[in-house]
């Protein structure tokens, strides 16, 4: 049997992970980054069941609860901290077998990155176009013209996808989703409940990462491209009088340790993920905005099934177009539900309609509130073929 080549077009979460499981299923792989150096930015994620059950099959189960911090018991809390619904993390871990995880992103970036053979990632590699009949991949390289020939091309090169661009050129770029977002992962000793807190077209979001610390994240509503001189002081201006623990996470953050971004998704979902040898992954495929936390998850499921379609004797057009039919549906149901939950969470600002919700929320049964944090996170990765 010859061995098979796959390249894999970016080398964020959502393309180590793709990387990985074709590793594992004998292919050889190459990754091309265009950043100078492999990175993750400096903040915190929530993996939910669905992703660490994708990363167990991926054989990094153990390593990543090594890394991270099991699902802490938490829920819904309005600005002055009332508590609208509670989830028990025990019994979310009892109703889908397995917990969720708060991690640091360099670290399950690095636990990806090191699970690969030597010499799969080459970063400083920009890629510009693929052919998906022959699967040649074109790149830049230290300001020079390259290429490349795959049995199978990988795109995960995010929300601004080249690939993308390149193979659906009509389709639509990505939408602002009319909010901004600030993060951190902090060093923070006492612990905190993973909770979200809602305002007026605003929330604010903790995770316990373990090791002492802690993800925080704050959105709101707002015009795209604004900046503050001081990101930090803006976050204390906005957030700095809700409930606690939030001023003190607050001042326990530094000024450097702040990132902001505006948050875009695909408002109008891809027809295809897949054209010919060519598969879009991850954000390139469906970015969604992060309001039920599912846009890495839903990578590392994508690319745990594209593991699973690609056994060693496949017909690779036949696998992707497996591949397409079995994520676009689940994918694109996940981002038009996160941007229900920032339309119902995050985004509502009248008075009237805020306090309906809480209503309904407070009224709903703890167990009705559990199946629905439970519903998007319910998933087994696909058996090998
Ligand atoms: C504020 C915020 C909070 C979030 N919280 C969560 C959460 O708690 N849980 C969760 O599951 N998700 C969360 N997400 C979403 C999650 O971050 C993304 O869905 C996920 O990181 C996407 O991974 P990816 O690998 O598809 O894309 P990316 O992480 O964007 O990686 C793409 C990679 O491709 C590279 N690249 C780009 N273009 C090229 C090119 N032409 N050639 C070569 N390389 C290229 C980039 O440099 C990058 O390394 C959040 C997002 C935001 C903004």
């Amino acid at each position: 049997m010859t061995e098979r080549h796959a390249v894999v077009a970016g080398a964020g979460i959502g393309g180590l992970a793709a990387a990985l499981a074709l590793h594992r299923r004998g292919w050889r792989v190459t990754v091309l980054e265009q950043a100078p150096q492999p990175r993750e930015v400096g903040a915190g994620i929530t993996l939910m069941a669905n992703a660490v059950r994708g990363l167990d099959a991926l054989g990094l189960g153990t390593e990543v609860h090594r890394l991270g911090r099991e699902g802490a018991t938490g829920g819904l809390r309005t600005a002055d901290g009332r508590w609208l619904s509670r989830v028990d993390a025990a019994e979310l871990e009892r109703v889908l077998g397995t917990t969720a995880l708060g991690i640091h992103r360099g670290a399950l970036h690095r636990a990806l990155r090191e699970a690969l053979p030597a010499g799969t990632l080459r970063t400083g590699c920009a890629v510009s176009d693929v052919d998906p009949a022959s699967g040649t991949v074109h790149y830049q390289r230290g300001g020079a013209s390259a290429e490349m020939t795959a049995d199978l091309v990988v795109g995960a090169d995010g929300l601004r996808s080249a690939l993308r661009a390149r193979l659906w050129p009509d389709s639509p770029a990505p939408a602002y989703s009319g909010s901004t977002a600030w993060r951190a992962a902090i060093a923070f000793d006492e612990p905190v409940p993973a909770a979200v807190s809602w305002g007026p077209g605003s929330e604010f979001g903790m995770v316990p990462l373990g090791d002492g610390q802690v993800y925080w994240y704050a959105a709101i509503t707002a015009a795209p491209g604004g900046h503050a001189a001081d990101e930090l002081a803006e976050v204390r201006e906005r957030f700095g009088h809700w409930h606690d623990p939030i001023p003190a996470l607050l001042a326990a953050t530094g000024p450097d340790e702040v990132l902001r971004n505006d948050l875009y998704h695909l408002a109008t979902p891809l027809p295809h993920y897949v054209r010919g040898r060519v598969a879009l992954l991850g954000d390139a495929a469906h970015a969604m905005t992060p309001h039920l936390g599912q846009g890495a998850c839903q990578a590392i499921e994508d690319a745990v099934t594209l593991g699973a379609l690609a056994g060693p004797e496949v017909d690779v057009p036949a696998a992707l177009r497996a591949y397409d039919r079995l994520r676009r549906p689940r994918s694109q149901a996940i981002a038009r539900a996160a941007a229900r939950t920032a339309r119902f969470g995050q985004e509502l600002r009248h008075p009237a309609a805020i306090a309906v919700r809480n209503a309904m929320l407070r009224l709903t049964p703890s167990r009705a509130a559990l199946r629905g944090m439970a519903r998007h996170a319910d998933w087994q990765p696909p058996r090998p073929v």
